[in-house]
């Protein structure tokens, strides 16, 4: 299969994981995932073109899915407060701004432009915000593109892109609401921070994350897309992320030591996840002083900024 952002079919398979892996992993949450992964198989692949990291098959969570996790993980809606301020730098006094999956508008505190439309799927989001004035609807980008094309000056979306299937679709499909020399602005979690040491982190894989982005995909996008790349901006390390920081850092030196080969997922039994159950300790212990002398930390997120030619 072709990579579903730049549609090389120079693609690698970089781990073969077992979906029973994941599906225990949400079991002990009490969410069901089983019906989502319509295959035995998940590979997780890497365009050998752009860079992008991505699962394959595509296993999507549906609206069940997400209430679920928005009730049993907590902090699961974590407010994207500095992807906001980041991204509202970019945005001038008066532009026009479409959000794609806008949530409840929490971006719109920190416009200083009225001229928003937010597009969104969930109904109960989709109620809040109307209450507060904001004109939100329940529209697909494509549908809406098809109405709006060259209209707005700013097209932005966060931590939306992660969980979409077909991202070269949505990508342009949101570049076609655009004017021409008007900003694309999303925010991702980054591939290149803490987040890549992880061991079975669940979320950041399907049915949740689809794919997975580093800092050079957004180089070779310009190849793929009519964009022009004007920054790279990494959030700084929240404190709540402190100590999941530290056990992915030191889990990632201890298993170099010795020798153990990285895996994303692996079984409750292996070494691997015992060592990562370690590092939590350690990490627990020394991340106080740690973060003294490491107050730059990069955090999970990256907001890039585009123009469009
Ligand atoms: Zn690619």
């Amino acid at each position: 299969m072709n990579c579903i952002l730049c549609n090389s079919d120079k693609v690698k398979v970089l781990e073969d994981i077992e979906p029973s892996i994941l599906k225990k992993i949400y079991e002990q949450k009490k969410i069901k995932v089983g019906h989502f992964f319509k295959s035995e198989k998940l590979n997780l692949c890497e365009c050998q073109s752009c860079n992008l990291l991505y699962f394959a098959p595509p296993a999507v969570g549906d609206g069940v899915f997400y209430g679920e996790l928005q009730q049993k993980i907590q902090g699961y809606y974590l407010k994207e407060k500095e992807d906001f301020v980041l991204a509202a730098k970019h945005i001038k006094q008066g532009e026009s701004v479409l959000e794609i999956g806008c949530g409840e508008g929490n971006f719109t505190n920190y416009l200083k432009t009225d001229n928003y439309v937010g597009l969104e799927f969930n109904e109960d989001a989709i109620a809040i915000a109307q209450k507060k004035g904001l004109n939100v609807i329940n529209q697909s980008i494509e549908d809406f593109a098809k109405q709006n094309p060259e209209k707005y000056d700013v097209a932005c979306y966060f931590q939306v892109l992660e969980h979409v299937p077909e991202p070269n679709q949505f990508i342009t499909e949101s570049l076609k609401c655009l004017k021409k020399g008007g900003k694309l602005i999303f925010a991702v979690p980054s591939e290149d921070t803490f987040l890549r040491y992880g061991v079975n982190l669940f979320l950041n894989a399907p049915p949740h994350h689809i794919t997975r982005w580093r800092d050079t995909v957004f180089t070779e996008m310009q190849k793929s897309f009519p964009i022009k790349l004007k920054g790279i901006f990494h959030e700084n390390l929240h404190e709540i992320h402190h100590v999941f920081y530290l056990q992915c850092t030191i889990y990632h030196k201890l298993r170099s030591l010795l020798g153990i080969p990285f895996k994303n997922f692996v079984r409750n039994n292996n070494k691997s996840y015992t060592l990562f159950k370690v590092s939590f300790i350690l990490s627990q212990i020394f991340s106080p002083i740690y973060f003294l002398f490491n107050k730059d930390a990069i955090g999970q997120s990256v907001i890039v900024v585009y123009e469009k030619v």
